[in-house]
């Protein structure tokens, strides 16, 4: 059995008076792409923001061994957890390198940035046609392909992705899944929020089912996509 990357147990976040998310419990294991699925509103970004530091948190958050409630967003990055955000939020006024440079600022190994540098300009060979593009005049497809690439430059043993299909035409959608499983192939450990839920559950190995701030359903993917309220609910079947 793989050890845990994140375990929350009894996880909750309020915004003043809004209980965003309810208490709720999940792990990720090493290795896995788990998916949190859910509608508008249900808490997906919210649990990332918590994971991430973004926003704080009460109840137990483990980064492996590692209690995660006192550490501040930039000691979770250097832990190893890495957000590529809705929306996307590169630096609008940076060029594409400066942006993957940004993603390193908490690294010294100059080798170990370089070889990622790299690794991600091979993983998204339109990067390195741009390389001094600003950021800001990208399409969104590619801009989604940078916010992934800047969240990999800080190392990290997990990735928390979100929504990196919002607005993208198909095709862009189907290449940056790829790339998302092939990821995974190579060893990387990732959350996924995602809207459309039948492309997520494709690639992930188990799945939780948020609604208003809760989980209402875990499982594994394979099972997901064939539960019936799940297909009525989030697949449009
Ligand atoms: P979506 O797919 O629409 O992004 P989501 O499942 O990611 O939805 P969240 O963005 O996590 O949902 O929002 C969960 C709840 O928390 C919603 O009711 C939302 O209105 C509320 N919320 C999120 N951010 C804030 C904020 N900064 N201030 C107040 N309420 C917030």
């Amino acid at each position: 059995m793989k050890s845990p990357i994140i375990n929350a147990d009894n996880l909750n976040v309020h915004y003043g008076s809004i209980h965003a998310i309810k208490g709720i419990s999940f792990q990720v294991n090493e290795g896995e792409v788990v998916s949190l699925i859910g509608a508008n509103g249900a808490g997906k970004t919210t649990t990332l923001r918590a994971i991430s530091g973004l926003v704080p948190s009460s109840g137990k958050l483990y980064f492996q061994d590692q209690d995660l409630s006192k550490v501040p967003i930039f000691k979770r990055v250097e832990l190893g957890i890495a957000q590529s955000p809705e929306g996307r939020g590169v630096f609008a006024q940076m060029s594409v390198q400066e942006n993957l440079e940004m993603g390193a600022y908490s690294r010294k190994d100059k080798a170990g940035i370089k070889k990622d540098y790299e690794m991600c300009l091979e993983l998204f060979p339109r990067l390195k046609e741009r390389l001094w593009q600003m950021a800001g005049t990208m399409s969104g497809g590619e801009q989604q392909m940078l916010a992934i690439s800047r969240a990999l430059m800080s190392k990290p043993k997990i990735l928390l992705l979100d929504e990196p299909s919002l607005g993208l035409a198909p095709l862009i959608v189907a290449q940056i899944f790829e790339i998302v499983k092939k990821l995974n192939q190579e060893g990387m450990t990732i959350l996924l929020v995602e809207q459309n839920a039948r492309m997520a559950l494709k690639i992930s190995h188990r799945a939780y089912v948020l609604e208003t701030g809760k989980i209402v359903m875990q499982d594994s993917a394979a099972n997901l996509l064939n539960n019936d309220e799940v297909r009525k609910s989030y697949l449009g079947i």
